[in-house]
């Protein structure tokens, strides 16, 4: 078959097959995956709900038939070699392509101590369904890895009546992608809560009921889960002699170094404007990333415009964070609002960030207006943003007329 084909039919490969029916591409699209499932979302899965686990699918069997997308289910590609323009995949099968996508995604980073295959990985629907099912039977877990999808996890378990346990080599969690007040806040929360903390050790092993941390520190354990973060999947790429660094390096079209090959999702490394090529992991950058590839592989010449954005939640609070504030010049600027609290960032009295940190949805539609605020690139007031009692709608509006 020669055609456009996907590796990897996650929440990136998957919008793409579609996006590029979409921007009318007529030709076969092969879309592969090596999990055992329809294509599936994956934030729910540090999220469920009482029933379980939810294996929740991003599309349906007759929605691939309709749109004329074959799915190769549970298939891996070994190989690519981008001279013949083929690829080699675990059912023996090889295939010829036209255009190839790398959708490959991520996978979780690995611990490297004494006993480490002691602990799960959190990644797959499978991965969730063993841990949930396994939490049933246990009293205490014990979590390496102090990030958002520790904490997420920290929050179901514990709300489950579990003794959890989070041990982190940095001095506080959420450290690296939440700004300083939200991480703190949620930090406080979780303790409240009885999460037990142990913060800025290394992990000497992982033994049978226990971790034993570097300074000597025994933490009981009946179920230990590794969330150390992920690491680009990007080995396909490289035996390909695909560029690589942090990630599958690409242009802001999406682009390789090989021009038939295009990489978006958790597994690129965009570069945009000359500007050191970056990698988002999440859900949105995923699908953003797969509508630009797949219009650029039907020729199109459209760059990445996508603001990053992101969520989590935890306990009854949700965290939104849109933007770049690690870009701001100076401290944040910040603003109550009701149930929750703003933080915007700003450069040269620009907008570049904003986060927030509410209960259930008080923050959702500031954090929107923010990102729409962000986009226009207009200065702002930070006394405007920061007075609860001038309404971020109407601040758009006034910038909207403005530009008129
Ligand atoms: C538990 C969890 C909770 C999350 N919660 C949030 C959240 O609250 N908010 C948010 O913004 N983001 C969240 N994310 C991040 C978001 O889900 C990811 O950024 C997004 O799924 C990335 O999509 P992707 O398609 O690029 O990669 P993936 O979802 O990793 O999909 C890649 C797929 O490719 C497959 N694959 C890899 N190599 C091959 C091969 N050689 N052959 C065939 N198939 C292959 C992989 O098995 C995988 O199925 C969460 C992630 C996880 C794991």
């Amino acid at each position: 078959m020669d055609g456009f084909v996907i590796i990897g039919a996650g929440e990136c490969g998957t919008r793409a097959a579609f996006a590029l029916r979409e921007a009318g591409y007529g030709g076969a699209i092969l879309l592969i995956g090596d999990e055992p499932h329809l294509p599936y979302e994956r934030p729910p899965l540090s999220k469920p709900a009482d029933t379980g686990v939810p294996l929740r699918t991003i599309t349906t069997v007759d929605a691939m038939e309709t749109a004329g997308i074959e799915y190769c289910q549970g298939v891996s590609v070994l190989a690519c070699n981008t001279a013949a323009k083929s690829i080699s995949l675990s059912d023996g099968r090889m295939v010829r392509y036209d255009k190839l996508l790398l959708a490959t995604g991520a996978r979780p980073r690995q611990l490297a101590c004494a006993g480490a295959s002691r602990a799960l990985e959190f990644r797959t629907y499978s991965d969730a369904d063993e841990i949930f099912q396994r939490a049933v039977d246990v009293r205490r877990v014990a979590i390496i890895g102090g990030g958002l999808i520790g904490m997420e996890l920290a929050a179901v378990l514990r709300s489950k009546g579990l003794d959890v346990s989070i041990i982190e080599a940095a001095a506080k969690p959420l450290g690296r992608a939440v700004p300083a007040r939200f991480a703190e806040r949620l930090h406080r929360v979780h303790t409240e809560q009885g999460v037990e903390f142990f913060l800025g050790r290394g992990i000497a092993e992982i033994g049978d009921g226990f971790v034993l941390l570097e300074d000597g520190t025994q933490v009981p354990s009946d179920l230990t889960i590794a969330a150390i973060g992920v690491v680009p999947d990007m080995e396909l790429a490289a035996k390909a002699g695909i560029a690589t660094g942090n990630g599958i390096l690409t242009d802001a079209y999406l682009q390789t170094s090989d021009p038939n090959v295009f990489a978006a999702g958790d597994c690129a490394a965009v570069s945009v404007n000359g500007a050191a090529p970056m990698r988002y992991e999440s859900w949105r950058n995923a699908r953003r990333q797969a509508e630009t590839a797949a219009r650029n592989m039907v020729g199109g010449n459209e760059e990445l415009v996508s603001t990053p954005w992101f969520w989590s939640d935890q306990y009854d609070l949700t965290l939104q964070v849109v933007g770049l504030p690690a870009l701001a010049e100076s401290g944040a600027v910040v603003r109550a609002c009701p149930n929750g609290e703003l933080e915007f960032y700003l450069l040269d009295g620009r907008l570049v960030g904003a986060a927030g940190l509410g209960l259930g949805n008080a923050v959702a539609r500031d954090i929107k207006l923010a990102e729409m605020l962000i986009d226009a690139g207009v200065t702002l007031d930070a006394s405007a943003l920061s007075n609860p009692d001038v309404s971020l709608k109407d601040l758009l509006r006034a910038t909207r007329s403005a530009a008129a």
